[in-house]
Parts: structure tokens; sequence; C-alpha cells
């Protein structure tokens, strides 16, 4: 049988995120010699005005108090942007940004403001998308002296606005989508030119406490869906570089004794995108997070 590869996309939220978790993750990702791509939200940490969804959605509270949010993110980072100032991300840390290429792995962009972008994106118009990512990508440009050529969406929330933003910035690809493969990617009834390559697993705080899955089993779930061919999963600094580092590294060694194949997703874009179809997108619900995701739907 083909080795399985993975493709690790690794969503960096928040300032804290930034300095704590990000530096953990490249000693782990280092000491196993494994490669990956970052995301980086690259403007200010407004992930406190995130608590307002207590109350204007339905499922997070329960979410919150499912993956313990505050223990998990501290409270610099539950009230970061509400009764304190927030920071600003890129800026704070260019070095850990950069240290990142340096050391072997890829960088592309998350997103200017996570909340903004999460909370509003669908009313926001096509000047407003571009201005967010025109100024994530500047900053970006500035600390790694290059153009991104890739971006994430936060939360997976696309529109058509989003999409067609991102096809003028001559991207080689996105991963803003759940799914099953990549593909090029139609919504709203139009047809767009990136390549989407989707993530494939579900996210640890999607997985954990749903059908008695805990932190000493999570990874016997994730074996389980394990599959031949490209494999994308999605981590986050502030968990995985975090308070979950020690079930990461046992996921990674455990992969690795599978014979896995790690690269990153500029890699699977070169590779596994030869004759990729036309699928359209949807906004649809996933178990175990609040609101709706981009989803890979049929083929057209
Ligand atoms: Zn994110």
């Amino acid at each position: 049988m083909d080795r399985p590869v993975i493709a690790l996309k690794v969503d960096v939220d928040t300032w804290t995120g930034t300095r704590d978790g990000v530096p953990r993750l490249l000693e782990i990702l280092q000491r196993l010699g494994i490669r990956v791509t970052f995301y980086f939200s690259m403007g200010p940490d407004n992930s406190g005005k995130a608590v307002r969804r207590i109350f204007t959605r339905k499922g997070f509270l329960r979410k919150m108090l499912r993956t313990r949010a505050p223990s998990m993110y501290g409270m610099r980072t539950m009230l970061s942007g509400t009764i304190l100032p927030a920071p600003m991300i890129g800026t704070s840390f260019p070095h850990i940004l950069r240290s990142c290429e340096t050391m072997g792995h890829e960088a592309g962009i998350h997103c200017w403001d996570h909340v903004d972008w999460h909370d509003h994106l669908p009313r926001m118009g096509m000047e407003k998308v571009a201005a967010e990512l025109n100024r994530a990508g500047k900053t970006f440009a500035d600390i790694f002296g290059h153009p991104a050529s890739t971006t994430a969406a936060p939360g997976w929330t696309i529109s058509a606005a989003s999409l067609a933003v991102q096809d003028g910035l001559s991207l080689s690809f996105c991963s803003d989508t759940r799914g099953e493969a990549p593909f090029y990617p139609m919504f709203d009834g139009r047809r767009f030119t990136t390549l989407q390559i989707p993530t494939t697993w579900p996210t640890m705080d999607e997985t954990l406490g749903e059908n008695g899955i805990t932190p000493g089993n999570v990874n016997d779930h994730y074996l389980a869906l394990l599959r031949p061919g490209l494999n994308v999963h999605t981590i986050h600094a502030e968990m995985e570089g975090m308070a979950m580092a020690k079930e990461f590294i046992d996921l990674l060694e455990r992969l690795q004794e599978r014979n896995a194949r790690f690269i990153t997703l500029g890699d699977a874009a070169a590779e596994f995108s030869a004759n990729a179809p036309l699928h359209r997108i949807y906004m649809g619900e996933i178990p175990g997070r609040a609101g709706k995701v981009a989803i890979q739907g049929e083929r057209v």
C-alpha cells in the first residue's frame, strides 16, 4: 500500500498562541523532522470579543464549557480586545514568524482580524474583504520579504466576495474548506480559479467531548481516520502548541510508526492537484462546531 500522506495545517489565531504556541510547535516539529504550513493572524487580537458568542450563538456556551476554553486559552486571550486593548499579532513577533520559514516550514495568511472575518464576512463587500486581506498581505510581505502565496480563512468562513478577492491575489492555493480532496471551487453559481486544499480531519476541539472521546483516546480516533493518499489535519497553535502538546507529540509519533509521509500544503498542491475537479462549496454544520463552515459539496 502507498504510504499515507499527511499535511499539517497550523492555524495561529491569537497573540498568546503566536508567542508561546508557535515556538513550542517549532521545537516539536524539528525534533521529529516534520515540515508543516503555518497560517498567521497578522492584525489585532480581538479574541475576547468572541465571548459575545455566548449570548448570540446557539451551542457556543456548551462548546466553551466542554473544551474549558478559559483554562486552555488563558484570561489574556479571553479578554483581549474587550477590557484589554487588542495587541497587533504579526508586528509583535516578526522574528517568530520568520523563524518558521528559516526552519523549513511554509507560511501563509490566516487573516487580518480573526474575529471580524469570522463574525462579519457574510456582510462584507468586495472592498472590505480586499482591505482585510491587503492589510494582512502588506504586513506579511514586510515581515517575510516576499508576498504570501496562500491563505486560509478563519473558521472556514467564505463568501463569493472572499473567493473573488483571493482569485485576484494570484495565490498558488487556498485552504478555506472542509472536504475530501483538492478541488476548484464553485459558490453562489460562480466558478473560481484558486485551487482549494480542504481539511479532511476534524479538529481536536471539535472531537474532544463528542462520543466519549477524551485527551486519553483522541489519537486512537485520529489513527482510525488515516487513509491512503492525502490527509489534511488542521491544528491550532493555541491547542496542540500549548495545553494539548503532549497529545500532539503522541499523535505524530504514532503516525511516524505507521510510516506516514508528512508534507506541506504547498507540496500537496503540487502533488495532488493534477486534474483537480470542480466542486460546489456550501456552508453547512459539522459535528462539534458551532456555526457553519465551508464544505466541499458535489462535483460539478
Ligand atoms: Zn483560526
